[in-house]
């Protein structure tokens, strides 16, 4: 130990003081907890609230459950009485530039990914690409991989994120990170257009990113251009040289060939889209990735994409701050600031962020603190008025009030059969006011990135004869994306049509909250018969709806009329207790039923 006096031992307790926000959902604090979900809607349950998973809770009520479930629920952000209101409509996720001066923009480098399918070179590529600049550069530093790196072709720059595919392109942008200039898709000239290279077409084009190929591999004897450029005009990339706007250049990422003259495609292609930032303002820009060690602590990989970040700088990054005690390029080497198109490691951080998540630099901890306040509440109310994501239930309302103009769908099948003729008729559904558009079309299984896509782009998934992967239903769930499974081609025509028209029924489910069995019964005089039962499990509500069970049949669905306890009229009755229960016109109960207790819950 050192000489310093030694500090009170924490407080055991210490560990169940659990910080939360002003409003989350059962799910959440489970999380925070750090408790099964199920136990805490048991605890509220016990204490007359019936909620789901899913259910919104304000910090009331998590207190509460919290304190009865032997944990102290603080909030999460401490109040301050000259904090910045949220204002109805800041959206969550904020853009840059758009509201910069023109006059002081200036051009950055272009900010590129990689996407192809697996094992068509993308790797080799950016290890090429990479090691031929360092190689090049006298200072030839020790390279780091930080998740992004920058190279310097004869004096210009171009930025690569290091992570290559679409999985990790689409889970950046469905976390509102805007951050690639130009998708190089690599394709293989052995191999062709294989089903990972259209699912890269599909989310470059969703994220309306330009596309930009990279005929690799041609140095195999197999390899065959004209095959590959032929495949790639059936799925709308028609090559320049074949009469289309697609430029294709030949490659060797393994010999590096071809390397410089991809390089000088790149500013060809991002020259048109005038890349501009405003150097001279505080950084804002996307967290790519985040490490912990024990030496160094957090790291954190910064995008700058607007202003320059300066050693000192207080940083947000979605509802964390830090301040950048020391800032590294991607050689290793200490710098003092990076303007845009830069990634710089940071240390600093108090966390790891998710990649993705958008950073920017305030005047000071206290603003920090405000912005963070601020943030919280607008994403609480940008949720309440205009989900991100588009379900077909609420899709006429939003096309109404002319929030959409499109109906977004990914669509997955079981066989490229079945695709076809429903892609076909969904095509032909829609209007003027509103267009179906398919951003992405295969067959198999609804994966993670399928539904990462949909979130990305406010879209709709519709599978047709195919599963949900256990990872993508876990997404869906916490994204609330709208996924829908049919079996029969004309009911999922059918629904698309009639959201299109704001015809769509809601579908509910019945969700049980409790069980009682029926003990004995009592006939009341013009009021029929009571049940005497005993809540064996969950709990009997007032307004709820009943089925009566007898041994495998069921024998009435209804209403509960009349729920007592003793003589008393009570809301619910909880397990363990008995109580007298009268159903809406039914009186033929017998001891040994059992009162299944549901409500409709809109799916
Ligand atoms: P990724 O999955 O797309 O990242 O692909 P990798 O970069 O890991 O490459 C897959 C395999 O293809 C590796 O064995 C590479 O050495 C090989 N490869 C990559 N580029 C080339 C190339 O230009 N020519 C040849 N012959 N092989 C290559």
């Amino acid at each position: 130990m050192s000489g310093e006096e030694s500090k009170p031992a924490v407080d055991g307790n210490e560990e169940r003081i659990v910080q939360v926000p002003p409003s989350l959902t059962v799910r959440d604090l489970a999380g925070l907890m750090d408790v099964s979900p199920i136990d805490i809607i048991k605890q509220m349950m016990n204490d007359g609230i019936m909620a789901n998973i899913n259910q919104q809770i304000d910090f009331d009520t998590a207190a509460i459950v919290g304190s009865e479930m032997g944990f102290e629920i603080v909030p999460e952000l401490f109040e301050e009485e000259d904090a910045p209101r949220a204002e109805p409509g800041v959206p969550p996720r904020w853009r840059f530039i758009s509201d910069e001066d023109p006059a002081n923009l200036r051009p950055r480098p272009p900010i590129v990914t990689v996407l192809g399918h697996v094992d068509h070179g993308k790797t080799t590529l950016l290890d090429s690409i990479r090691e031929t600049n360092v190689q090049a550069s006298e200072a030839g530093g020790i390279t780091q991989h930080i998740g992004a790196y920058q190279i310097d072709v004869q004096g210009r720059k171009i930025t690569f994120l290091d992570t290559p595919g679409h999985e990790a392109f689409t889970a950046m942008r469905a976390r509102g990170a805007q951050c690639t200039d130009l998708v190089i898709l690599v394709v293989a000239a052995d191999d062709g257009v294989m089903p990972q290279t259209r699912e890269a077409i599909d989310h470059a084009r969703a994220a309306q990113v330009p596309i930009l190929v990279a005929l690799n591999k041609v140095d195999k004897s197999n390899a065959n251009i004209d095959r590959a450029k032929q495949e790639l005009a059936d799925v709308d990339l028609l090559a320049e040289d074949w009469g289309g706007e697609v430029i294709c250049v030949p490659i060797s990422a393994k010999e590096r060939q071809g390397i410089e003259e991809l390089l000088e495609n790149i500013f060809l292609v991002t020259e048109v889209a005038e890349l501009k930032a405003n150097p001279d303002r505080p950084a804002q820009g996307t967290a790519i990735e985040g490490t912990l060690n024990e030496r160094q602590g957090v790291t954190v990989t910064l995008l700058v994409q607007n202003g320059t970040l300066h050693i000192g700088d207080v940083v947000v990054i979605g509802d964390r701050c830090g301040k950048v005690r020391a800032m590294f390029d991607d050689q290793g080497n200490r710098i003092q600031e990076a303007g845009p198109s830069m990634p710089v490691a940071i240390l600093g951080m108090p966390s790891v962020p998710t990649s993705g998540d958008l950073f920017e630099v305030v005047e000071s901890d206290r603003v920090a603190r405000d912005l963070i306040a601020v943030r919280v509440d607008a994403a609480r109310e940008a949720a309440k008025v205009s989900p991100r994501v588009i379900t077909l239930d609420d899709i006429f309302q939003r096309m109404q009030a002319g929030d959409i103009k499109e109906l977004n769908l990914v669509l997955k099948a079981d066989v490229q059969g079945s695709i076809e003729p429903i892609a076909k008729s969904l095509a032909s559904l829609g209007s003027d006011d509103l267009k179906v558009n398919i951003l992405h079309q295969g067959t198999g299984n609804i994966s993670e990135s399928d539904v990462m896509l949909a979130v990305a782009s406010s879209a709709t998934v519709i599978g047709f004869n195919v599963e949900i992967d256990s990872a993508a239903q876990r997404l869906a769930e916490v994204e609330a994306v709208d996924v829908r499974r049919y079996h029969v081609i004309y009911r999922l025509i059918e629904d698309i049509d009639k959201a299109l028209q704001g015809l769509l029924e809601p579908v509910y489910r019945d969700v049980v909250t409790g069980r009682a069995e029926v003990k004995a019964i009592f006939r009341i005089p013009r009021r029929g018969s009571i049940a005497g039962s005993y809540v064996v499990d969950g709990q009997i509500t007032r307004n709820g709806l009943a089925h009566v069970l007898r041994g495998e049949e069921q024998i009435y669905e209804g209403k509960i009329a009349s729920l007592k306890r003793f003589t008393e009229d009570v809301q619910e009755v909880a397990s363990g207790y008995e109580c007298g229960i009268g159903l809406e016109k039914f009186n033929d109960c017998q001891e040994g039923d059992v009162i299944e207790c549901y409500q409709k819950e809109q799916v």
